[in-house]
């Protein structure tokens, strides 16, 4: 590595040979250093499932239910045969809908089903008392991905161009004439233009404090006249319910001039596009390719997965936590659960050590911020728990009079129900978000829990042959990068026991909202080489970065092994990245992740250790002056 790379763009320096050699995989829209760990533990679980289904008979009753699903997606002869006869059951649902009226009927069946409807409901912990569970209530998703894409008039005319034209093609796979695709298209299309004014954008949703608005029944009850919303809301629940958490006050204000019978023909078209897109990955070979190429084309993926992959996808999608549990236990196991745990406090430690000597908080906000890391749950590896659906799958296979749709929709109507009976319940804290399979981590506010699957705690993020700065670097940041989110702009808004409340004294909450505003204005703008970063939309996993790369580096320091040069380098390391010119635009737009060469260099260029190690200079691409540089935790 030369001096003046390094200096100049670090993450360069550091990722150079490995960003001119790496291949993005036809059907990804990228690779990255999460990708390939993702890409390892794909081929484990693949072979894995060729070994199970060689020899079922000593898993799992759940595992066992995995593989008749698997044998089920996997047979393309059969999904071919049957073509887009399992789809009718769906079809016939919607086509049996006139009215308003009808679709107040049929409600409760489609949504226990997920079959899309224009609006609906889902129960979440309740932000004031994360103890109790509650239902909110919002739109559907739109076509294109944000808002702003509507904004733009070049932007729109070639994604809806393109969405026009992909969605064509299914539909003729469907079997709908000419005339009915063009007529299902344009109506589809006019619905989802009067959704646009109403759905927020990807950085209006990043302020997720913002989504809690609770409705009284009566209120409610006034602004849905064509559409009895309480009842339904009743329905699914099996109890009268006095309120709904609206996640978006524009859309419920709108919803009579939107939610008419006059638009219904709109909003049926609607329902038949969005779900022949959704339930295409059931069908065939031909239709399951045609459902993602909208989304390919988004994102730039050259190619749709293999029949191979695809059919291990669809059924590992379902049995996700089944399969990451056996992954974890057996892969990860307690020995290494114990260990990792041990180093998550470690960092929990150094963490309330920094809050301790904080200067910029009051003494009664830093005991509270203490109180808040002192009861932070850890979870390491896998679960103690899954959640209780999957007992109560049943898989039906072709022989047995049933079809891919028929099998979602009936483990639909399980999972909904379940979590329709979650309402007013206390929640179970120790059902996690993801499987263990998956090559992430997370905090969870309403709960304060942060969860690291066995997936992520692998080379380069964590290895015995690593040096421990290496792994400070890495997985230690990971973590400490987890447990900021516990006072990013979001989590500092949630107390120790996962309700909204706030525990800061007034000047520090004003102190704080300074910092974030710089944090904004550090990364607002910057060029990444596929266009600006926005500050705005990125806010909370910047902060959540630079605390856990300080809070890293300090644990580090405390190691007698412990290497500024290993450590800076492995934080660059594990953001290397390349994509497709589309994916890295698509990210710019929605992902509330920092661009990888700003999570990389941006952060690095933020810490005095990094800019006094390497003697960086004014005119050096990695220099930040003093005065700019922002430090929260
Ligand atoms: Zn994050």
């Amino acid at each position: 590595m030369e001096k003046e790379q390094i200096r100049e763009n670090f993450y360069e320096a550091v990722n150079g040979e490995w960003l001119k050699s790496a291949k993005i995989p036809g059907d990804q829209p990228a690779v990255s250093a999460f990708l390939e760990l993702h890409l390892g533990i794909e081929k484990t679980l693949m072979d894995l499932t060729s070994k199970w289904e060689n020899n079922p008979s000593d898993l799992n009753d759940n595992l066992k239910k995995y593989i008749k699903l698997y044998q089920m997606t996997k047979d393309f002869d059969k999904r071919d045969e049957l073509g887009t006869k399992p789809f009718e059951i769906i079809l016939n649902k919607i086509n049996q809908l006139n009215s308003l009226s009808d679709l107040e009927k049929a409600f409760k069946d489609l949504t226990l089903e997920s079959i899309d409807t224009p609006f609906g409901f889902n129960v979440m912990q309740d932000f004031m008392n994360s103890d109790n569970q509650i239902l909110y209530f919002g739109a559907s998703d739109l076509f294109l991905p944000d808002t702003s894409y509507y904004h733009d008039e070049s932007k729109k005319k070639q994604l809806i161009g393109l969405f026009t034209m992909t969605t064509t093609q299914l539909l003729k796979l469907y079997g709908f004439s000419e005339k009915e695709v063009d007529q299902l298209i344009s109506d589809a299309l006019a619905f989802d233009a009067l959704l646009v004014p109403v759905t927020k954008s990807s950085v209006e949703k990043a302020d997720y404090v913002k989504m809690y608005n609770p409705l009284s029944k009566d209120k409610v009850n006034e602004l849905t006249n064509n559409f009895n919303l309480m009842s339904q809301a009743e329905a699914l629940v099996n109890q009268s319910v006095d309120q709904l958490i609206i996640t978006n006050l524009d859309f419920i204000h709108a919803f009579d001039k939107i939610i008419t019978d006059d638009n219904f023909a709109l909003i049926k078209s609607w329902m038949i596009v969005s779900n022949a897109i959704k339930f295409a990955s059931d069908l065939t070979n031909d239709i399951r390719i045609a459902g993602g190429a909208f989304r390919r084309a988004l994102s730039g993926t050259k190619e749709a997965q293999s029949k191979e992959k695809y059919a291990f996808y669809q059924a590992y999608n379902r049995f996700g936590q089944v399969v990451g549990l056996h992954y974890g236990e057996t892969y990860f196991g307690p020995i290494a659960k114990e260990d990792v745990k041990i180093m998550v406090h470690e960092m929990i430690g150094v963490y309330q050590e920094r809050i301790s000597n904080n200067t910029w908080l009051k003494e009664d906000t830093k005991e509270k911020a203490i109180k808040k890391l002192s009861t932070l749950k850890v979870h390491v590896g896998y679960p103690d728990e899954l959640p209780p659906y999957f007992d109560k799958f049943e898989i039906k296979s072709y022989d047995e009079g049933s079809n891919l749709i028929q099998e979602r929709l009936s483990m639909n109507k399980i999972i909904n129900t379940h979590e329709f009976n979650k309402y007013n319940q206390k929640p179970n804290r120790n059902i996690w978000g993801m499987p263990a399979s998956m090559v992430n981590a997370y905090y969870s506010p309403t709960n304060n829990q942060i969860v690291f699957p066995a997936a992520i705690l692998q080379e380069p993020y964590y290895s015995l042959e690593q040096t421990p700065s290496e792994n400070y670097g890495g997985i230690g940041a990971v973590m400490a990068h987890e447990i900021s989110h516990a006072f990013d702009n979001n989590g500092a808004k949630f107390d120790e026991t996962g309700s909204l409340n706030n525990w800061w004294t007034k000047a520090d909450l004003d102190a704080f909202d300074n910092k974030a505003k710089d944090m904004i204005a550090l990364f607002d703008g910057v060029e990444t080489g596929f266009g600006e970063c926005n500050g705005e939309l990125t806010v909370s996993e910047n902060i959540a970065d630079s605390g856990g790369l300080r809070c890293a580096l300090e644990a580090s320091k405390k190691n007698k092994s412990h290497n500024l040069e290993e450590f800076f380098k492995n934080w660059a390391r594990v953001w290397r990245m390349k994509a497709s010119e589309e994916y890295s635009q698509l990210l710019l737009k929605v992902d509330v992740h920092g661009p990888s060469i700003l999570r990389a260099n941006m952060q690095l260029s933020n810490l005095e250790e990094f800019q006094d190690y390497y003697h960086i200079k004014k005119n050096d691409g990695m220099y930040l002056p003093k005065e700019k540089m922002v430090s929260i935790w």
